[in-house]
C-alpha cells in the first residue's frame, strides 16, 4: 500500500529525518491558514498516489496566505492522472541549492533490500542515467551500519558536513523501512539549503500484510478497491487482476503457480485469491461468493488438501450452489486430504473435478474463451 507524502513525511520526521514545516488542509480557507501559521512562502502540494506531482501541475509556490488560497482552489478542483486532489499539503518554502535522491527498495530479484542513492535528484529515478546512481545491496541483518552509509555518500561524491548528514538520514530511513516492513522509502529531493538538508518529498509504500503490527489501525491509505476490502475482512488474501478466470486456491504459493499455468495455457486470470490453507467450509464458500460476485466468465480452483479437507471445499461449491447459484462454467482440480468424497459431493452437484492442473487450468482456459 502507497502512503501520501504527508504520511511518509509525518514517519520521517518522528524519526529524526528534517521535513519542512506544515501540514495537511483539506479546503482554500485551511491552506491559507496554514500558510499564516507558517509566515512567509509556501509550497502547496497536491496529496495523491502517484509521482511526477511536479510535471503535472500538481505543485504550486505562493508567496502570501491569499496566494496559498487561490493555489489551493485550483488544485482542490482537479485531478492528476485521473486522481482527485482531496487535501494538499502546505509547507515552508525551501531554498533549493541542490536535490539528491535518496531511497531503500525491496529488490524482489535479489531478495534485499537495495539502497539507490544518485546526487542527480529531483527528476524521475529512471531517467537518471545508470553511471550517476548509487546502488548497494543491504544484508537484512545488518542494515545501514555507520559504515554502509559511509561507503553510499563516499561512491555519490559528497565531503563533509552535508555527507554526515546524508549519512544520519540514510541510517534513519533504514530504521522506518524495517520497522514500517516498507517495500519503498524514498525521498526525492533530499533537498540541500545552505549547511542543511531536509526532506523536500517523501514516499513509502508499505506491505499489505503487515496492518496487524497497526493495532491502533493502520496508519497509511488504504489502496483496495471495494472487492478486495471485502476479501481482506474475511481474512482472504485477494488482489484483481485484469483478466477473465476467476481464480481460488488455497495458499498463496498454489495460487501464484495457477496464475503462471493460467498464463502458460494463453488464459488471464481475473484475480488472485488465496482463500487459505486450512479454511472452514464456511470461509470457502464465502470466498467463492465473492469471487462470483467479480462475474468472471469461468472459475477455477485448484485445491491441493493438506490441511484443507477436499470435502469441505466440494461442500462449499454445493452451499453455494445452492443458496445463491453458480452462474458460470466452473473447474475444480482437487487432490488429498478426503479427495474421493470430495470428488463425489461435486459430481452430485454436476462438477467433474480433475486430479491433473493442467487439464484443469487448459479447461478453464477453453470455457473463458468460449463465453
Ligand atoms: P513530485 O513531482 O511528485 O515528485 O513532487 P515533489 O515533492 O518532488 O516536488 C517536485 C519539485 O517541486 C521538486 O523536485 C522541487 O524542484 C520542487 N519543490 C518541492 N518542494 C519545494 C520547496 O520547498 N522549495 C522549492 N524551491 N522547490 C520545491
Ligand atoms: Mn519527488
Amino acid at each position: 500500500m502507497k502512503m501520501f507524502e504527508f504520511m511518509a513525511k509525518d514517519i520521517f520526521g518522528q524519526n529524526g529525518i528534517p521535513v519542512p514545516q506544515g501540514r495537511v488542509a483539506y479546503s482554500a480557507d485551511e491552506a491559507a491558514q496554514v500558510a499564516r501559521e507558517i509566515g512567509g512562502p509556501v509550497v502547496i502540494k497536491s496529496q495523491v498516489l502517484t509521482g511526477g506531482r511536479g510535471k503535472a501541475g500538481g505543485i504550486k509556490f505562493a508567496d502570501t496566505p491569499e496566494e496559498a488560497k487561490q493555489a489551493a482552489e485550483v488544485l482542490l478542483q482537479s485531478e492528476i492522472r485521473g486522481l482527485k486532489i482531496e487535501q494538499v499539503l502546505v509547507v515552508e518554502k525551501i531554498k533549493i541549492e541542490k536535490e539528491i535522491y535518496v531511497a531503500i527498495a525491496l529488490d524482489g530479484a535479489a531478495r534485499k533490500p537495495l539502497v539507490i542513492a544518485s546526487t542527480h535528484g529531483g527528476m524521475d529515478i529512471e531517467e537518471v542515467p545508470e553511471e550517476h546512481l548509487v546502488k548497494y545491496y543491504l544484508d537484512i541483518n545488518i542494515g545501514i551500519m555507520p559504515y554502509v552509509s559511509r561507503e553510499i555518500t563516499r561512491q555519490m561524491g559528497v565531503r563533509g558536513e552535508i555527507a554526515k548528514q546524508i549519512q544520519g538520514v540514510l541510517q534513519k530511513m533504514w530504521q522506518v523501512f524495517k520497522a514500517y516492513d516498507a517495500e519503498l522509502a524514498e525521498i526525492n529531493p533530499l533537498v540541500i539549503s545552505g549547511d542543511k538538508i531536509i526532506a523536500a518529498d517523501g514516499k513509502m509504500t508499505v506491505d499489505d500484510e503487515a496492518d496487524f503490527r497497526w493495532p491502533q489501525g493502520t496508519p497509511y491509505v488504504e489502496e483496495r478497491t471495494e472487492v478486495e476490502k471485502k476479501a481482506h475482512e474475511l481474512g482472504i488474501s485477494y488482489v484483481e487482476l485484469d483478466g477473465d478466470i476467476g481464480v481460488m486456491a488455497n495458499g498463496a504459493g498454489i495460487t501464484m503457480a495457477t496464475l503462471d499455468i493460467i498464463q502458460h495455457f494463453g488464459g488471464a486470470a481475473k484475480n488472485f485469491m488465496d482463500a487459505g490453507g486450512g479454511s472452514s467450509m464456511e470461509a470457502t464458500a464465502k470466498a467463492l461468493e465473492i469471487l462470483i460476485s467479480t462475474k468472471p466468465k469461468a472459475i477455477l480452483a485448484n485445491i491441493f488438501g493438506g490441511i484443507t479437507r477436499c470435502d469441505d471445499v466440494a461442500m462449499a461449491f454445493a452451499k453455494v450452489k445452492e443458496s445463491i447459484g453458480i452462474p458460470v462454467p466452473v473447474v475444480i482440480r482437487l487432490v488429498g486430504t478426503n479427495q474421493d468424497e470430495g470428488v463425489r459431493i461435486l459430481k452430485e452437484i454436476g462438477i467433474d473435478a480433475y486430479s491433473r492442473v493442467d487439464e484443469a487450468v487448459a479447461k478453464a482456459v477453453e470455457l473463458a474463451r468460449q463465453a
